[in-house]
């Protein structure tokens, strides 16, 4: 068990974000034969440019990330630090926490206001392939960093629960938006308790009242739990913003400026 904890927490994540991005990217290429990477390429170069940007904020910041969770074990801070319970039983305490922390970050997300202006470049993508997955303002860095921080200074947890869950959550997340047809029957099984690619896609879908829905990460019973959860056909999800439509809203300069700008929320 120990050694297959030191293995999984060993990944370096930020290189094995580019090779899940690389390999379902091509796989959508292959399977999808709709969209093809010409006439889509456009989208990608620009969905290219924020996550690179991401990643190298992501690496840019990570000698702070690791300086508090050092510091963490070091005094024995937080909740789980102040009990005796077998390393197992925490890890998984610990990704359960984190996905509940999850959830109500992506909720304060779409409720503050000034979080959103952050947010809203994930969810301006009119089209929706694995290149959405981290199509993301390199900003969110410092929120989703400040996030995990926080949790691990109030709940006493790790840097290897962080990348254990990272290690599992990331794949998921590329998952989820993926542009393969998924079958039903994959809501049915695995839609109980986790967060499927539709569900996902939801989240993703243009009315607001969807928009505000399925925060879940990688477990879905939170949104269950507090009211947030909906269904819809995927065939009737309508992906972006209204505010972001114009094509020449969907650039990787115009959403990197984007949250300086006063843009207002419209529904349909
Ligand atoms: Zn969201
Ligand atoms: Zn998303």
């Amino acid at each position: 068990m120990d050694s297959i904890l030191k293995t999984l927490t060993s990944f370096d994540t930020d290189i094995m974000f580019v090779i899940l991005l690389a390999l379902f990217f091509t796989l959508e290429q292959v399977l999808e034969k709709g969209l093809s990477f010409k006439k889509n390429s456009t989208h990608l170069f620009h969905s290219a440019l924020l996550q690179t940007g991401y990643i190298l904020l992501n690496i840019a910041t990570a000698s702070v990330f690791v300086f508090f969770f050092d510091w963490i074990v070091q005094y024995k801070i937080g909740l789980l630090n102040q009990i005796e319970i077998p390393y197992i039983l925490k890890i998984f305490i610990g990704i359960l926490i984190l996905d509940f922390v999850g959830y109500w970050a992506h909720r304060l997300n779409h409720i503050w206001s000034l979080f959103w202006r952050l947010h809203r470049v994930h969810h301006s993508d009119t089209k929706m392939d694995s290149s959405t997955s981290f199509r993301a303002h390199p900003f969110d860095v410092f929120l989703d960093n400040a996030t995990l921080i926080v949790a691990g200074i109030v709940f006493g947890l790790d840097i290897n629960i962080i990348v254990l869950r990272w290690v599992i959550y990331m794949p998921l997340f590329v998952i989820h938006h993926t542009n393969y047809k998924f079958p039903v029957w994959v809501d049915a099984v695995f839609g109980k308790v986790f967060v499927t690619p539709n569900l996902h896609k939801i989240h993703h879908h243009q009315d607001q009242e969807f928009t505000d829905s399925n925060y879940g990460n990688i477990f879905i019973f939170w949104d269950k739990l507090f009211g947030t959860y909906k269904e819809l056909p995927v065939q009737e999800i309508k992906y972006g913003l209204v505010e972001f439509e114009d094509s020449k809203k969907q650039t990787a300069w115009y959403l990197l400026v984007s949250p300086f700008l006063n843009i207002k929320r419209l529904d349909k």
